[in-house]
């Protein structure tokens, strides 16, 4: 099996049979741009980014929460690819606005293992990072162009994977729900650390807990940490300074694996890696 990093928490996971894929985010549309104009999915990127990757299908794309630097593009690359869009209802009525035939879309039931190949995904409570924009539920059809505002947080799911015998976690926002992930092990998680520095220590310490030791992993690879108004054409940046303080929660992160005998992983934009390590 291999992992595809692709920026945020978009990831592609393949094997010589099947591919599923977190978000599908793509577009990055400029900063300014987002703000002050309604958000469009480019789907001169998308067909890019596939082709790169050289993915014409896909089993299923499965969306963390519907903000749109997850869910913008997710119903599009569902179309180009043939998958299924599997997330909550608010992700649905972007579906639905975005003219995804509704055959398509499923409506992600907690803790409900599904299967796509030799893939097992399940989805599993999460809750978005501390003080984000947008709360709330989309209650009607989001139809492009929409804006930003439109692209309400919905529920939010931290994403189980079993293939074969190995397991990872796609976890994208820096938060928890106690006890949620009880009982889920991971060999590896790709660990949302967006604003991780700016909790406090506390916070920080049971979002590890919670988190990474609970679910025993061995490995951890950082994601949300790239400014994702940047085009992942050129290599991805950090989120700067003003926004997020990303050299703090790497040393955080760090000293944790350091302590707890975590390895810590930077990802690579467009890199395929076999993401359990050695
Ligand atoms: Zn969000």
């Amino acid at each position: 099996m291999r992992a595809t990093f692709l920026g945020v928490s978009t990831i592609l996971l393949q094997d010589d049979a099947s591919a599923i894929m977190t978000d599908g985010f793509f577009s990055r549309p400029g900063l300014l741009k987002s703000l002050l104009r309604p958000l469009v999915s480019d789907e001169e990127i998308i067909a890019a980014a596939l082709s790169r990757l050289g993915v014409t299908s896909l089993d299923a794309v499965f969306v963390t929460h519907s903000h749109y630097d997850h869910a913008l593009d997710a119903p599009v690359v569902a179309q180009r690819t043939g998958a299924d869009l599997v997330g909550s209802r608010s992700t649905g009525q972007i579906a639905a606005g975005y003219g995804l035939d509704s055959a398509k879309f499923r409506l992600a039931e907690q803790g409900q293992p599904m299967h796509y190949g030799k893939f097992e995904v399940t989805l599993l409570p999460a809750e978005h990072t501390p003080k984000g924009k947008f709360p709330g539920s989309i209650e009607h059809p989001v139809r492009p162009p929409a804006s930003i505002r439109d692209y309400k947080q919905g529920g939010c799911f931290s994403i189980h994977v079993r293939h074969g015998d190995r397991t990872l976690l796609i976890h994208a926002s820096t938060n928890f729900v106690p006890g949620a992930l009880a009982g889920y092990e991971a060999d590896t998680v790709y660990l949302g650390i967006a604003l991780l520095a700016k909790q406090s220590a506390a916070f920080r310490d049971e979002y590890w807990r919670e988190v990474v030791l609970q679910t025993g992993a061995r490995r951890v690879i950082p994601i949300h940490w790239d400014a994702f108004w940047k085009p992942l054409s050129k290599p991805l940046r950090p989120l700067p300074r003003v926004v997020d303080n990303v050299q703090a929660s790497m040393r955080y992160l760090a000293e944790r694996g350091e302590a707890d005998g975590v390895q810590i992983t930077m990802p690579l934009a467009w890199e395929a890696v076999e993401p359990f390590g050695r």
